[in-house]
């Protein structure tokens, strides 16, 4: 008789045996400063007409499959040129995935630089593509002429630039990415999924570089529950990625949740500027701390190098004081004795200052 692992050895390819599963810790209690969420509640005058539009939802019927008016307000609340397209998804997760399925076939690469976002190799893996990755510099800037060779050499289908870069919080030089754009014959995908927090965009780009896609996503602006995000380009691009939607992938609660927060758009950025001025003070108080090595940050979260042979001595430590953060040592050469904190509200902030201080 064949057992299920023999079954599974023989059924599923290698590629997506060898990956990890995507693993979120408990957060409990813990002040939780690990996964770039917004901190800042939705004030309850909000909170009530939110579900007093929600009571009109009728959920036995279908949602409206292309979401046309959600897809007008994320427009407009995007900043997305009239000439562009767009497509929304269920995350901009599941946008980087129809980007992939859309180029996927044998002999196909996927490029991005490293570290970044790891659902670019993931989603790669899965369909079935190659993942080229070029390192980054010490400072994790770009390695610009890296980047050229490699695109002139694999001829990559998507390049992936996060902008600003997760983990590392840094934008890329513009001018790097326009090289790239102009190199590449692929697409080339700019995830914006920070730019709450940053004013630089590529946006405004997409008229002149019919090869470039933009994503955001409300996420990091404070709907990571909602689970939307968008994808701006061409229309002869878009046009072939939509076809690898799936009809509903939003559902009539997101759909009428997204335009009713965008509606409400003012709230969620004031709730960003308060964020870039605490990101100051915690970038401050980091810097103050002698044996951190502290990188800067455009993003809503900040990441540091903590003293040799430290970082999971000083992750526990955090946790053991009621804090949750990201503890990247170990996941990239890299990254090594890196951790990243998420910034919080300045009360928790302050928490996670002090109680690193007592680790160090
Ligand atoms: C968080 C993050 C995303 C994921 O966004 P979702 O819309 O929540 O799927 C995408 N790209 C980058 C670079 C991120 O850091």
């Amino acid at each position: 008789m064949t057992s299920a692992n023999d079954r599974v050895k023989k059924l599923v390819r290698a590629e997506i045996r060898a990956l990890g599963a995507y693993h979120v810790p408990v957060a409990g209690d813990l002040i939780k400063l690990d996964a770039m969420e917004n901190p800042w509640p939705w004030p309850d005058s909000l909170r009530d007409a939110w579900l007093e539009e929600l009571k009109a939802v009728e959920l036995n019927r279908y949602p409206d499959p292309s979401a046309k008016a959600l897809q007008v307000a994320m427009r407009s609340a995007m900043s997305v040129p009239d000439s562009a397209s767009v497509i929304l998804g269920n995350g901009s997760d599941e946008l980087i995935q129809m980007i992939v399925q859309t180029v996927a076939a044998p002999g196909r690469s996927v490029l991005a630089p490293e570290p970044t976002f790891v659902m670019y190799r993931q989603i790669a893996a899965v369909a079935g593509l190659a993942f080229v990755s070029i390192p980054l510099q010490q400072d994790f800037s770009l390695d610009a002429d890296a980047m050229l060779t490699a695109i002139t050499r694999q001829q990559p289908a998507v390049t992936f630039l996060a902008y600003p870069n997760n983990p590392t919080g840094n934008l890329f030089d513009a001018e790097a990415i326009n090289a790239i754009l102009l190199a590449a014959d692929g697409l080339v995908v700019v995830d914006e999924a920070y730019a709450p927090f940053t004013d630089a965009s590529f946006m405004s780009q997409l008229q002149k570089n019919d090869n470039l896609l933009v994503l955001r996503t409300v996420s990091k602006m404070g709907l990571a529950g909602l689970r939307l995000g968008l994808l701006a380009g061409s229309r002869e691009w878009l046009e072939q990625i939509d076809k690898t939607r799936l009809p509903y992938n939003l559902g009539t609660l997101n759909q009428v949740t997204g335009c009713f927060a965008v509606q409400h758009k003012q709230v969620f950025d004031e709730q960003a500027r308060k964020i870039c001025d605490a990101r100051a003070g915690l970038l401050a108080g980091l810097q103050g701390m002698s044996s951190l090595a502290v990188y800067p940050s455009e993003a809503n979260f900040i990441l540091f190098r903590a003293p040799p042979g430290s970082a999971d001595t000083i992750y526990r430590g955090l946790q053991q004081a009621g804090i949750l953060v990201k503890n990247l040592h170990g996941s990239a050469d890299a990254l090594r004795d890196c951790l990243r904190v998420t910034v919080g509200l300045p009360e928790e902030n302050k928490t996670f200052l002090a109680a690193l201080e007592q680790q160090l």
